[in-house]
Parts: structure tokens; sequence; C-alpha cells
């Protein structure tokens, strides 16, 4: 019978960050722990998968995550499990089962890793990809957490050194002054029913406040019009939002209000807020704004799992999007050094000798590189030469003998002979 052939494609909506593209990656995860140690964050790790329950209650059943994206799976046990759609919710469980309101509060949490969504795959959106999110949870219910949260994430994609960055800002209310906002918003778009796309006719009954961030053309001109919630907050959340723009203001923050930003989750209240950064498009013309992460306040999360009230805020970067804008405006990320030092090996005994010698380099702190598996010198040399060392020390069957080694010098081809029990002192001396 004949075999079917493999299929050597990454899953759609996956894929693969090969080692030429590991330089930005590594970058970005460099600049994300070193954020979080300037703010104290510490780092939370949580499993990539959850109970599938932990989602459909924390970010909400009329959602397009819970609806339309998330993997689901069942076990053979016949628990229902699903691949992490966001960090958020995953947190908070963690918060709560190993009580952790119980350690210093507020709690300042950062992570890092794949989520899935099962998405349409198009430029930008991919069914696994990766977040870096910052979240502040416990403690007092203030407003600086609020604006401390956005200043880590701006931060963040300062550091990485890109340009045009606005944080549009919002805030969604609370259970006192969101209901009262979302019957005016209900009842303006009742009025214009037949202007509107199918998913907001059918939003206008799960989740009104996601009319106002909906892209299609016909819905951008009727939402322009609609009541927006800044002008029916209650005091209390009128104060937060002052606040927070007040501090927003304060560290010059490049915020801008946008009533359409809403997020669209069940578990945020006030604020809410979204990166946006301008890039040229593919012609190189027009700007275009892409969204690079958002996040906000979320204080009702606990009480959705039946658990004690808690404030809490976060955000989360796309970091696909981000290596994506690095690659395309070409910005400068230094590519890791490589060695400057090759050891090449001629003859079985120098091989084992070679071996036990870069070792001795390893202990004492210096990298050297090599390419054993090859037998003849050319070869080896020519691998030194792609490396781009600067060195190259050549032990063969005769120097193994004598207990020496040759340095060769790369450039010039000046060779040297040493004692092999001298050469990392040496080599220490000269790189
Ligand atoms: P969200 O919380 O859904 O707004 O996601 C925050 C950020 O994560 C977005 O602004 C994107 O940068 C990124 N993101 C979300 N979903 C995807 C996806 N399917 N593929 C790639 N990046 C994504």
């Amino acid at each position: 019978m004949a075999k079917k052939n493999i299929n050597f494609y990454s899953v759609k909506g996956t894929h693969d960050i090969l080692p030429s593209e590991q330089y930005i990656w590594e970058k970005i995860r460099k600049e994300i722990r070193d954020v979080a140690e300037t703010y104290s964050f510490s780092r939370i790790d949580t499993p990539i998968i959850e109970n599938l329950d932990l989602f459909q209650r924390g970010v909400g059943e009329a959602t397009d995550i819970v609806e339309k994206q998330m993997f689901t799976l069942t076990t053979k046990g016949g628990d229902k499990l699903v691949l992490r759609p966001e960090g958020t919710s995953a947190i908070a469980r963690a918060y709560i089962q190993h009580g952790l309101s119980h350690v210093g509060q507020p709690l300042k949490v950062y992570y890092e890793g794949p989520f899935f969504r099962y998405e349409n795959p198009q430029a930008g959106r991919y069914r696994q990809f990766h977040q870096a999110g910052f979240e502040i949870i416990g403690g007092e219910n203030d407003p600086i957490y609020d604006v401390q949260v956005m200043l880590a994430n701006l931060r963040l994609l300062e550091s990485l050194k890109l340009k045009n960055i606005s944080i549009h800002v919002n805030s969604i209310g609370c259970k006192t002054c969101r209901p009262i906002y979302k019957k005016k918003l209900l009842s303006y778009y009742k009025s214009k029913k037949k202007e509107i796309c199918k998913d907001c006719n059918r939003r206008m009954n799960d989740n009104p406040l996601r009319l106002l961030d909906c892209k299609d053309e016909k819905c951008e001109v009727v939402k322009k019009s609609a009541p927006i919630m800044i002008d029916d907050l209650c005091a209390t959340c009128r104060r937060h939002f002052k606040e927070v723009l007040e501090y927003a203001e304060e560290l010059k923050l490049p915020y801008q209000i946008n009533p359409f930003v809403v997020r669209g989750l069940d578990y945020y209240n006030r604020t809410v807020f979204e990166f946006f950064t301008e890039i040229n498009n593919a012609e190189g013309e027009k700007s275009l704004s892409l969204a690079l992460g958002g996040g906000g306040r979320y204080d009702y999360l606990f009480e959705i799992f039946g658990q004690r009230s808690t404030p809490a805020v976060g955000a989360a970067l796309g970091l696909e999007r981000i290596a994506e804008v690095i690659k395309s405006l070409k910005i400068n990320i230094p590519v890791r050094q490589k060695n400057k030092v090759f050891l090449i090996v001629i003859g079985i005994e120098a091989k084992k000798r070679g071996m036990s010698l870069v070792e001795e380099f390893v202990k004492s702190g210096i990298n050297i590189s090599e390419s054993m598996g090859k037998n003849s010198l050319g070869a080896q040399l020519k691998a030194a030469d792609k490396e781009g060392a600067v060195l190259a020390l050549i032990l063969g069957q005769k120097e193994v003998f004598k207990e020496s080694i040759i340095i060769r010098d790369m450039k010039t081809g000046v060779q040297e002979t040493i004692l092999l029990k001298k050469v990392v002192a040496e080599i220490k001396r000269r790189v």
C-alpha cells in the first residue's frame, strides 16, 4: 500500500521562528525582562491549557474569543480544556489558587508566551501568536496603577525603538453608570437598525458596547454620532478617569481619548486602552494605524469567578506585530556577537583532546566555535572564516604528541606554536 505523503507545512495560522529571526525575539524578550525589572513586575508562567469554563466565565460568552476563537479539546477523561486565548483570566485563576492575595499587595506580575485563537489567518493575525503582558492585582483601587500598566507597555515599545506610538484611552464606566449608558446607546442604534451590518444587529442584543468598535464602513458612519460613555460616567468613575488622565499628563504619555475603544471582554470596567503605531503601507505612502496591544481595568473579574472583589488592571502587547514592525522599519538590532576563536582539529587523537580543550575554554568564560565533524584542515578553515573568527587554534597529531597548539591569525595567516597548557591564558589575554 502506498504511503500517504506527510504534509510538511506548519499548521494553518501557525509559524516557525527560524534561527535567522531569533535575534529579534531574543531582543524583545530581553527588553520585556528589563522593563519588568525596572518597574518591579515579577514573572509568572501559567500552563498553556486551562479549563474551558475559566474563559467562558472570565472573558464572557458573548465575545468573539469565546464565541468563535477558542481551540477546545476534550481529554480521554471527558474534561473540557482550551488552549489559552489570553492571559488575564489564567493569571486571576493562579492568584486565587495560590492565595496570592496574602503576599504584598498589589501583586505586580508579567508574562510572555504563546496564545491561541481560532481566527481567519491574515496579515498580522495568527492562530498561535505571542503576547507579553503586565498586570497589577489587588491593593488599592487607585488610578495610578492604570497608568503604571500603560507606562510599562509604552516603555517596552520605546526600548524596541518603535516610533509614533499613541495610547487610545477611554472609560467604560461601572455597574452603576454603564447600564444607563447602554440604554442610551441601544435606543440610538435601534433607530439605525437598517444602516448597520448584520454582526452589529446581533451585537445589539448580546454585547452592545462592541457596536462601537465595528470596522464596517456603514457602521463607522453610524457610530460617529452615537452617544459616548464618558458623557455618562457616574461621579466615582468620572473622578477615576480624570485622575488617570492627570497622571498620564504628568508623565507626558502620548495618549488621546478615544470613545470607540471598548475592548469587548466582559471583565473590563472603567479605564480601557489600546496601543497603536503608525506605519507606512507596502508602497511606502499611506500611513496605517496598527494595533499593538491593549488592556484595562478588570475589577469585576474576581467577582465573576465567585471571589471577593479585587481591583486589578493589566494589558498585553502582541509580539508578532512588534517583530513585524521592527522588520519593516529595519530597526537596527545588534546580532549576537560571534565567537572570535575557532578550534580546528585534525585526526582522531586531536579530536579527543580538542573536546576537552573546548570545555577548558568554557570553564574559563571564553566561548569558542568548532566544526569537529569536518575532517580536513581546508574545510575547517573555511568554516572559521564563515564564522568571522579572528583567531584559529590548530591541533594536529603532531601537536597533540608534543602537547602544543598552533595559533593562526585569520587575517594575516601568520602562525605561531605555543604549549597547550598555556593556550587558555594566552587567548584570554588576546580576546
Ligand atoms: P487583544 O487583547 O485581543 O486586543 O490583543 C492584544 C494584541 O495582541 C493585539 O493588539 C495584537 O497585537 C495581538 N494579537 C491578538 N490576536 C492576535 C492574533 N490572532 N495574531 C497575532 N497577534 C494577535
